[in-house]
């Protein structure tokens, strides 16, 4: 293996693979990154680690690693309706293997141009291979994508569809026995758990309408929770109206509305929406939007399956509780 200096290595890999914006005064190369604000919006700004054998597998495919390191700090900014500009990475590496970094800077730099966010600065240090980025967005002074503004009456709604990144995990688990799936579904589930697509698009929309948002990374139920919480208020679940993927709806059905219910990772956004703006958001959302329950009363989130009430049996995803 060549061996890179830290800073060759830094030129080479992550210097120029995004867009430079016009708000970036200077970028990469200095002790700071300097950056132009505009002054009609405030600053979004949020930081995700992904560490080996905690969030990815050693032997994922790295070009879907640094898909998946931007995508989950997408997220973050789509759920609260902003708008990406730029971030920084601090990468922890086990050693400078070229092909991993050309990989991980490749599939990095894709979704990067693809919003363009620029890459403005970062750390580069060795010892057990670690991710963090930390991303910056522009969001209207007056955004409602907060967790804290949800009422009773609210329509539930959530983006795409739930469930899939966690059969794929359950999977490789062998904890769900993949028999009745083709390979091109297996293929799906796959690309839902190492390639989430960030709901960047779906928010600019949602966010004329929502009264409150998060992105689903811990499970349906778990991040909702931290919405009623915020706002005071419960929720009514429809499990019947979960959106599942012709994938997902081959496995066990109880199973899958489990998975779509608990399971982390989709990335999906969820979010609520005042009844009298329901009909505009259906019209102006190009993006599928289900609604999947209403806003109530209380402090609990309850399920409703098959007209019977069923009571939560399970949590999302907690790093330190799930032993
Ligand atoms: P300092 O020692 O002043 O903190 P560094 O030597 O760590 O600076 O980094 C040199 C320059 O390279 C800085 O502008 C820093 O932001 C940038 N940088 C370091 N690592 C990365 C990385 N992984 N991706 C992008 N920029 C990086
Ligand atoms: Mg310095």
């Amino acid at each position: 293996m060549a061996r890179l200096s830290e800073f060759a290595l830094i030129q080479q890999y992550f210097e120029s693979i995004t867009e430079q914006r016009r708000d970036v005064g200077l970028g990469v190369g200095d002790d700071c990154a300097l950056l132009h604000c505009p002054t009609d919006k405030m600053l979004a700004v949020s930081i995700d680690t992904l560490v080996e054998n905690v969030h990815f597998f050693a032997d994922v495919d790295p070009e879907s690693l640094g898909h998946k390191s931007l995508a989950v700090n997408l997220s973050d900014l789509a759920a609260m309706g902003a708008e990406p500009a730029w971030f920084t990475l601090a990468l922890t590496l086990p050693n400078t293997d070229t092909d991993w970094l050309q990989s991980f800077s490749k599939g990095l730099g894709q979704l990067a141009r693809k919003h363009r966010i620029s890459l403005v600065g970062g750390d580069t240090t060795r010892g057990p291979l670690s991710i963090t980025i930390q991303v910056h967005g522009f969001v209207e002074k007056t955004t409602t994508m907060r967790r804290d503004g949800a009422q009773p009456g609210d329509f539930i709604f959530v983006t795409g569809t739930l469930g899939d990144a966690g059969a794929c995990l359950a999977i490789k688990q062998n904890k769900v026995l993949p028999t009745v799936l083709s390979e091109h579904d297996m293929t799906f589930l796959q690309q839902r758990l190492e390639r989430p697509v960030p709901r960047i698009a779906a928010s600019q929309v949602i966010k004329s309408y929502a009264s409150s948002a998060i992105d689903i990374s811990d499970g349906l139920v778990a991040d909702l929770s931290h919405i009623t919480d915020k706002s005071h208020c419960g929720a009514q679940l429809d499990v019947d109206k979960l959106p599942l993927s012709p994938a997902l709806a081959k496995l066990d059905l109880a199973q899958a509305k489990r998975l779509a219910l608990y399971a982390g990772d989709d990335y999906e956004l969820c979010f609520t929406v005042p009844a009298n703006d329901v009909d505009a958001l259906m019209a102006s959302c190009a993006e599928q939007c289900t609604c999947i329950g209403r806003i109530i009363e209380g402090s609990e989130v309850s399920l409703i399956d098959n007209g019977h009430d069923i009571t939560p049996t399970g949590k999302g995803y907690e790093h330190f509780t799930n032993d």
